[in-house]
């Protein structure tokens, strides 16, 4: 199944988003009723959807973002393609590891940087100038769990979608070697644009993750690339550390980010962003100017 959020179908705007079925090139949209995505993916069993719905064409069809009631932060997984770990070297301001680290490198980003798969992104040139891109497969949680093995890890997942894990570089390098403050800016996550559920995925491996900026692909990957395959990070992750259904984690990026490209690409007001995954589905985010400081420093 493709489960999304639908905010207007064939010229009809709902006064919340709504529940949707996305079947090839038709939508199903549930009653108001039918609750979330995110409430659905908390239910102790889902089902398959059924029920009254109503058909709308894809191509008539806005969706918001999948999932935004994130219990916590939006969990994510650094520097997990080699080839990705390998072109930042020198040009992490002397904040570069010495070596390919053994264990997947984790940090977590604000739930506030959600965006819709087709809305703007915000980017303020006064706030930051290194403004970057990093296409990246989504896992979403189904099932509770702790301390889970890798051979059990797919057991937890409820479905997958694309993301872009957008940072502003020169405020990422500002404070202390954390990732937090520069990949928590507002309104810079795009995510969707829907959540295919695994039954529907054949081979997680094969999936290839592109990245295309005004028209030319700047990053594109296989999964089977990953330093840490899906199973390892959650194994890793959840050691310990209990996830929840409705947890939300970003795999990491591949190489052809803009900062460690020379000469280097930033994001500039204008823009065009495409995030893709084959199988999964593409955002396209226009990059706009917006106002983030409050002030001039
Ligand atoms: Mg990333």
């Amino acid at each position: 199944m493709k489960l999304a959020m639908v905010r207007s179908a064939a010229g009809t705007t709902f006064d919340r988003p709504r529940l949707a079925r996305v079947d090839d090139q038709t939508v199903q949209i549930y009653p108001d009723g039918a609750g979330t995505l995110d409430d659905y993916i908390r239910k102790p069993a889902p089902t398959a959807l059924t029920g009254p719905s109503q058909p709308a064409p894809l191509d008539q069809v806005t969706f918001d973002a999948p999932v935004r009631r994130v219990n916590r932060d939006i969990l994510c997984t650094g520097w997990n393609y080699w080839d990705h770990f390998e072109e930042g070297y020198g040009k992490r301001g002397g904040q570069d590891p010495q070596e390919r680290p053994a264990h997947p490198t984790f940090f977590t980003k604000g739930p506030h940087a959600i965006v819709g798969p087709t809305d703007p992104i915000a980017v303020d040139l006064e706030l930051a100038q290194a403004w970057d891109y990093e296409v990246e497969i989504a896992v979403i949680i189904g099932t509770q769990g702790r301390s889970i093995p890798a051979e059990r890890a797919w057991e937890h997942v409820f479905g997958m979608c694309v993301a872009n894990d957008m940072t502003a570089r020169d405020i990422q390098r500002q404070h202390g070697g954390q990732w937090f403050k520069g990949k928590s800016i507002d309104a810079t996550m795009p995510i969707g644009p829907w959540v295919t559920t695994m039954d529907a995925i054949d081979d997680p491996a094969a999936l290839e993750l592109r990245c295309l900026l005004n028209g030319q692909v700047l990053q594109q990957a296989r999964v089977g690339q990953m330093a840490f395959d899906i199973p390892t990070l959650i194994a890793e992750l959840s050691w310990g550390m209990t996830l929840y259904p409705g947890d939300v984690l970003l795999t990491g990026t591949p190489a052809g980010v803009g900062y460690a490209r020379e000469p280097q690409i930033l994001l500039q007001p204008g823009d065009v962003l495409v995030s893709e995954v084959v199988g999964l589905g593409r955002l396209h985010n226009a990059v706009q100017s917006v106002p983030l400081h409050e002030y001039l420093r």
